[in-house]
């Protein structure tokens, strides 16, 4: 049956930012509850090699790291609650969760490390074929396509890890940019240049992806040139699309204040929202660093943040 369960705090999110919410939450004795959400362990579930993060001089796996943070949350008293909130209202006090399950969470101060997921190209054969042929995880699906040629479209760092991961697997890699320039870091272009396995495809925007769902998915993509017109039908049975994120708020309404693209707004050198003890850290907040290292940092801000906030208001309530 349904329940209602109240806590202090609650941190929604199991991504870097969280986690490290939740181990500073709890070592100040908070106990803080963390909702793990739709993907427990956020992006970095699906990514491979970590090799920036700092304390591993070997790099690390992304599902590892987040399992090590977890494990640290836990041992400071946090607790994991494997569930997804729906629907928030934060104009009660204590704040309202509803969870998928149909329990109801209430809380005194909140932790929103809600994430960001990938952004699609919004064509209609690109949603028909997702899972099909189509992907927005390289290290999740590129081991389907050994010995195949596939593309990879956008240009940015997300795009350019990507096309050289799956040279691991494909015999050769389209990498398809509406452009003619990565947005890529440079010692990324240069590894996309010196990797025989990929091909730029410049200056082009997807117009279809073409393939049918019971009948071997994809099978081809056709491009247009923006500069010339020209439209061509590139071979291949795989489309990754790897053209940034969308910040995951769609469960706060307009009950906070967020930029033009969607991003939480938080006052600066803060993660307070304009809600009194609701708190946002990580890439929920951050369109434009969008690390692990950073996600972490704010969620250590936010824990510090929400410690404040409840010692205030258990003050003022004695
Ligand atoms: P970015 O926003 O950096 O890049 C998105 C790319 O997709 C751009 O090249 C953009 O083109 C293109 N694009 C956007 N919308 C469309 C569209 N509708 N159609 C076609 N192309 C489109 O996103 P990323 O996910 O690559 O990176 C996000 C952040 O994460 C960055 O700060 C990046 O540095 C970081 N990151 C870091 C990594 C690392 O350090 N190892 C790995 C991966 C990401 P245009 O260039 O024309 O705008």
């Amino acid at each position: 049956m349904a329940k209602e369960i109240h806590h202090r705090l609650i941190i929604l999110g199991s991504g870097p930012a969280g986690y490290t919410a939740a181990i500073y939450a709890g070592r100040a004795n908070l106990k803080p509850v963390l909702i793990q959400g739709m993907q427990p362990g956020g992006q970095l579930s699906t990514t491979t090699e970590v090799d920036n993060f700092p304390g591993f001089e070997h790099g690390v796996q992304g599902p590892e790291l987040m399992e090590k943070m977890r494990a640290q949350a836990e041992r400071f008293d946090a607790t994991m609650v494997y569930d997804t909130i729906l629907e928030t209202d934060l104009t009660t006090r204590p704040f309202r969760l509803t969870a998928d399950s149909g329990d109801i969470y209430t809380c005194d101060a909140l932790i929103i490390c809600t994430g960001a997921s990938a952004r699609w190209l919004g064509l209609e054969s690109e949603q028909k074929l997702k899972g099909f042929g189509v992907s927005a995880c390289a290290t999740c699906d590129g081991f389907f396509f050994r010995g195949q040629e596939i593309a990879v479209v956008g240009g940015g760092n997300s795009a350019a890890e990507e096309a050289i991961f799956l040279t691991n697997f494909a015999t050769k890699v389209y990498l398809v940019h509406r452009r003619d320039r990565l947005r890529a870091e440079q010692v990324m272009q240069d590894r996309v240049r010196n990797n025989p396995k990929i091909e730029p495809v410049w200056d082009s925007v997807v117009e279809e992806i073409l393939g049918e769902v019971g009948n071997g998915g994809v099978r081809g993509m056709r491009v247009k040139n923006v500069k010339s017109g020209e439209v061509r039908e590139l071979a291949l049975t795989g489309v990754f699309v790897a053209i940034g994120h969308s910040p995951n708020t769609a469960i706060f309404g307009d009950q906070l204040d967020k930029d033009e693209t969607g991003y939480l707004i938080t006052r600066p050198d803060s993660t307070a929202t304009k809600i009194p003890g609701v708190f946002a850290a990580g890439d929920v907040q951050d369109s434009h660093y969008r690390q692990a290292v950073t996600a972490a940092g704010t969620g250590c801000m936010a824990a510090l943040e929400a410690e404040r906030y409840l010692t205030e208001l258990e003050d003022h309530s004695h």
